[in-house]
Parts: C-alpha cells; sequence; structure tokens
C-alpha cells in the first residue's frame, strides 16, 4: 500500500491519481473527512501562535477559502515554528478534525509539517493586509498568491473552459487561426511587426524604401491583429467555427480597457445572417454569465464583497446600484435592448450630458464614431441594460461588412456592457464579389495581400455573419475589476512588458 492509500483511502476516488500525495483543499470542503489523515500542501497565509499552539491558515490554490492547520510548537522540528512564516510552502499531514475556534467548522491537527520552501519574511512583499492593486501590478509574478488574483484566474479558467463548452455542444469547430499573418488589411498602423531583419542595418531598396525579401517571410509580416478573416474561409467550409487566440493591438491607448495583447473569441458562421448573429451573442453571454454563477460562487462572492469594501471610500453616486451577483443575475433575467446606430444618435443628440456640453466628444449627428462615454450613457443612464446597437454608418466600419440598400449602413453590430462599452463587435459579412471588391478598391486596401480572401466569394459564397468578443473585457464584467491590467496575468501595455 503507498503512503496515500495508507493515509486517506476514503478521498482516493475524487483526487487525481497523478498527485496522489495531495488532498485538495476544495475537494475537503466539499466533504470533510473527519477522523482522516489527509496530506496538504499549500502556502501560509498567516500564522498565529501562543506558547503551546500555532495556528497556521493554508491556501493550496485550489480554493479561495484556506485551511486551519494546528501545530503543536513541541512537535516540530528545530527551527521549523521560526520557519513557518507568510508565504512559506508546507506539506502537512494530519487528521482532519471539528473544530473547537470560530470561523471554520474543521481543522486539521498537524503530526507532520514539512517546510518546502520558505519564504524570508523580511522580503516577502505580500503581507496579511490589504494592497493596492497598482502596487501588486508592480508584483505580478506574486499576485497569484492573493485572494483576489487566485479568485480572478480560477474564473478566468472556468470562462474559458465554458467557451469551447458552449460552442462544442452546439457543434461549432475550433479553428485555429495564424497569429503571424501578412495581410494588413485590418489593423494599419496598429500592428506589431515581426522580423529578423537586424534591427541597426535594415535592407532598403533603390527608392528608400524598406526591402521585406531579404526577411524570414520574404514579405513583410506582423503579429494579428483578429482572426476573423481566416474564421471565414473556415466556416465557409465547415458551416460554424470559432477561434479562442491571442491578438495584438499596437495603439497606444492607454486606457482601463485596451490591451497590447489580449484574447479574442471569434465564431464565424455560414448562412446566419445579423439578426441570426445577435441571438448567438446574446446567447453566448448569458451562457457565460450562468456557467460563472453555477461554479465559480466562493470566487465570485469574495470580489463581490471586496468591490462592497473598496466602494464604501467612494460618494454615493459612483458607487453601483447592483452589486457584482446582482448585476451577474440581471443581465441573465433581462433581454438587451436592439437599437439601430441611427436611433442611438437621436438619443445621445437629445441627451442631458450632450445638451450641457459634458460630453468630451458632442454628438452632432449621424456618422459620428461613438466613444465609451456614448456607449455608456446609452447602457447605463438610457436603458440600464445591455444595448446591441447595429446598421452603423459604412465609413466608421470595416470593409467586409454586408452592405445596407441605403447605400449609407452596413450590417454591423456592437455590444455595450454596463461598466464597459463595447464588449462584442461583429457584423454580417459582404458576401458578394463585385460589392467586396470595389470597397477595397474605395478604401485603397492593397488587393494583393488579400487574393485569398476575395477569393471566398467567387467560389461558393454564401450569407454569413460572425463577431469578436474580448475575452479580457467579459472577465471584467464578470469579475467587476475596473482595470484590464487586473484581469490577465500578466499585462501588456504601452511601456510595459515585465515578467
Ligand atoms: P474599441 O472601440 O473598444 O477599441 P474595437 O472597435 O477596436 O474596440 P474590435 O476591433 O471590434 O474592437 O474587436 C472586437 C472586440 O475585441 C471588442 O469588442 C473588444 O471586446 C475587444 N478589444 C478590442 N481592442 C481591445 C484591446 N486593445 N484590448 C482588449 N480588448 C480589446
Ligand atoms: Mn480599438
Amino acid at each position: 500500500m503507498d503512503s496515500f492509500t495508507k493515509f486517506a483511502p476514503h478521498l482516493i476516488k475524487t483526487n487525481n491519481v497523478a498527485f496522489k500525495e495531495r488532498n485538495k483543499v476544495t475537494e475537503i470542503y466539499k466533504n470533510p473527512p473527519i477522523g482522516k489523515k489527509v496530506i496538504i500542501k499549500g502556502w501560509v497565509r498567516t500564522k498565529r501562535e501562543s506558547k503551546n499552539v500555532i495556528f497556521i491558515n493554508l491556501n493550496d490554490g485550489s480554493t479561495i477559502k484556506n485551511i486551519q492547520i494546528v501545530a503543536d510548537p513541541d512537535k516540530l522540528k528545530k527551527d521549523q515554528a521560526i520557519k513557518i512564516t507568510t508565504g512559506a510552502c508546507l506539506s502537512v499531514t494530519g487528521e482532519v478534525v471539528e473544530s473547537q475556534g470560530k470561523g471554520q467548522s474543521f481543522e486539521v491537527i498537524a503530526d507532520q509539517v514539512t517546510i518546502l520552501g520558505e519564504s524570508h519574511p523580511d522580503e516577502y512583499p505580500l503581507q496579511p493586509k490589504k494592497h493596492s492593486l497598482e502596487f501588486l501590478r508592480e508584483i505580478a509574478h506574486l499576485r497569484p498568491r492573493t485572494n483576489t488574483f487566485s479568485a480572478i484566474l480560477r474564473i478566468r479558467h472556468a470562462m474559458t473552459f465554458a467557451i469551447h463548452k458552449f460552442f462544442n455542444d452546439k457543434g461549432f469547430v475550433n479553428f485555429h487561426s495564424p497569429i503571424i499573418t501578412s495581410s494588413d488589411a485590418e489593423g494599419a498602423g496598429e500592428m506589431f511587426r515581426v522580423t529578423t531583419l537586424p534591427p541597426n542595418s535594415v535592407p532598403v531598396n533603390d527608392s528608400g524604401e524598406l526591402d521585406f525579401k531579404d526577411d524570414f517571410f520574404g514579405k513583410e509580416a506582423s503579429l494579428t491583429v483578429s482572426g476573423q478573416l481566416e474564421g471565414e474561409l473556415a466556416a465557409l467550409a465547415l458551416g460554424e467555427i470559432y477561434t479562442f487566440g491571442p491578438t495584438f493591438r499596437a495603439e497606444n491607448s492607454n486606457t482601463t480597457r485596451h490591451l497590447a495583447e489580449f484574447w479574442m473569441i471569434e465564431p464565424e458562421m455560414a448562412f446566419y445572417d445579423l439578426e441570426d448573429n445577435m441571438n448567438l451573442t446574446e446567447e453566448f453571454l448569458k451562457y457565460l454569465v450562468q456557467y460563472a454563477l453555477d461554479n465559480c460562487l466562493d470566487d465570485l462572492e469574495f470580489l463581490k464583497n471586496r468591490a462592497l469594501d473598496e466602494e464604501k471610500n467612494k460618494p454615493q453616486n459612483e458607487r453601483n446600484e447592483l452589486d457584482l451577483i446582482e448585476r451577474l443575475k440581471f443581465i441573465l433575467e433581462n433581454p438587451f435592448e436592439r437599437i439601430s446606430y441611427s436611433q442611438a444618435i437621436d438619443i445621445l443628440k437629445d441627451s442631458k450630458p450632450n445638451k450641457k456640453g459634458k460630453f468630451q466628444f458632442p454628438i452632432e449627428g449621424f456618422g459620428a464614431d461613438l466613444q465609451s462615454e456614448h456607449e455608456r450613457y446609452l447602457v447605463e443612464k438610457h436603458f440600464k441594460k445591455p444595448v446591441i446597437l447595429f446598421d452603423y454608418p459604412k465609413d466608421i466600419k470595416a470593409f467586409y461588412m454586408k452592405q445596407n440598400s441605403d447605400g449609407k449602413t452596413v450590417k454591423a453590430m456592437d455590444v455595450l456592457f454596463p461598466g464597459i462599452g463595447e464588449i462584442v463587435g461583429g457584423s454580417q459579412r459582404e458576401e458578394d464579389y463585385d460589392k467586396l471588391l470595389s470597397r477595397v478598391k474605395e478604401l485603397n486596401i492593397p488587393q494583393e495581400s488579400l487574393w485569398w480572401y476575395l477569393e471566398t466569394r467567387k467560389f461558393g459564397s454564401c450569407p454569413h455573419s460572425g463577431f469578436g468578443l474580448g475575452f479580457e473585457r467579459l472577465m471584467l464584467f464578470v469579475t467587476g475589476m475596473g482595470n484590464i491590467r487586473d484581469v490577465i496575468p500578466f499585462p501588456r501595455t504601452p511601456g510595459n512588458a515585465e515578467f
């Protein structure tokens, strides 16, 4: 019999066999094995000690909940008690017993403690007190050890899984679009160049322009800003596909909603028109929120209380009317408002902030590109629920969007969420070869780099649609966090690529 079966035979069924020498704290909470031996491995959050007893709060990352370890200082090896400090990594074997103390219903009486890694208390930057999010960004290598970030990272995982599950259950094919691309159709000026040319002696041609002939790919290449164009090719063969990958934008927008590297989910569906597209988006977003409520409640409760605590310091009018969990439930209970761009412009033009000159970008009429302040006015003040705007002016949208018969608008849609603004952007795609080509020419988009995209419209084209959901924007909404830098492990923003 190995040591695990000897110690905890009742837990072997639920635990990962490959790591049999560890009982996950989340499993222990589900069904506390009172009277049984367990092996816990995790990191010290706090330690309290008196003369004849040491209480250690250990967190093993499997849940926001710590487990209380009770140790007898006389039973510890020499120096061990001193070395058990906040941040240290321990392996503890002991018996689960009902707890005498307040705050927990059970605890583990340690009979053996091994210090796997000391933590050097003078240097360890995470103390058992509240640290600012700004400070934690500077120690992004350690912030997963905090309650806030471990909760966010577990939710991030759950959302990733839910996204794949949603599409898989519907028969969508997960399609891997390339990360390195040579098509600059979409993101001119916003792309990161990929090159192996020496930075200090770049080859130029006779007319003094950069010559990419000798570069790795024999042509100019960049990191992708979207997998959509390739996704469309796949939809026109497989029917319904989705991509879920990293995208890169060298836009110098230092906002709380923009990253230079972010993850995007881009479904693309043959035979869907704009309305089918809106229906799918709404169902998808509601599914993800429901999944979070069903599977991440402990972490959401923690983040809810954390936010309520923060808001205590804010004036009444800056506080959320609903708490995090109420906001998530609210999304499920109400249909999204669907209005055309033109209707939105009318509402914004007549709105108080516009008339009083409160918008940084005043709305004069049709054609205005909506800024986040306008989007949030519509969602938070006017409709007080998510809004899908459709039929945008063609001049502010991409070349591939299907033109309406009015000659002015395209079948685009943006989903706007409270606290965030745009969370999804999508459209029905132009499937007509001639119309698409004339738009490409009108906008002076280099045709050579798009020949393959245009060809799909020549060979068995069909109506199709798709959208892009920014994964971190979804994470902002689900976690209630205010800054996109705090919902991705290692944020990349202008001037920041540490870790
Ligand atoms: P915005 O106007 O907010 O910059 P966009 O119009 O540039 O958004 P799209 O090109 O439609 O956005 O991209 C699809 C989705 O990707 C957006 O709805 C948003 O959720 C997300 N997104 C776009 N840019 C970023 C970014 N820099 N960081 C994080 N997410 C982003
Ligand atoms: Mn943008």
